[in-house]
């Protein structure tokens, strides 16, 4: 199984850009290098409904254009489901863009938020193992 590494700050980041949409569904990019987490580029979602979400093609255009300047490479497009189980709707399969990406998917069904990360092959998904990295407060 694939795994990918996520420091606790991003994650914290990542939890409340999706927090501060609901009721409505949150969506980014998750970009990094190689498996490592470095960088969460939240998308103004347009459609505000609660399983949908449309962003305007120049904020995509544009979020991407920040990451490549950065010298991350994107990793994960990233989307919240506010009272849904983590696992890819038919939906979020057909409209997956590119299979080189892998789909990250928060959910805020329970009081504890559950993140899970999968690859996507011809519509069809495959979990990835997700470490959390705690601080170092030494
Ligand atoms: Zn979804």
């Amino acid at each position: 199984m694939e795994t990918y590494y996520l420091q606790e700050c991003l994650y914290e980041e990542l939890i409340q850009h999706c927090q501060t949409c609901l009721p409505y569904e949150a969506c980014g990019f998750i970009a990094g290098e190689n498996n490592i987490i470095s960088g969460i580029y939240p998308l103004v979602n347009e459609a505000k409904t609660v399983n949908r979400f449309f962003v305007r093609k120049e904020i995509v255009h544009q979020t991407l254009l920040d990451i490549t300047n950065a010298n991350k490479q994107v990793l994960a497009v990233y989307h919240s489901h506010p009272s849904t189980h983590p696992h890819p709707s038919q939906l979020d399969l057909y409209h997956h863009p590119d299979d080189h990406l892998g789909m990250v998917i928060l959910s805020f069904q329970s009081t504890i938020p559950t993140i899970k990360w999968y690859k996507i092959t011809n519509k069809t998904s495959t979990s990835c193992s997700l470490v959390i990295l705690k601080e170092d407060h030494s």
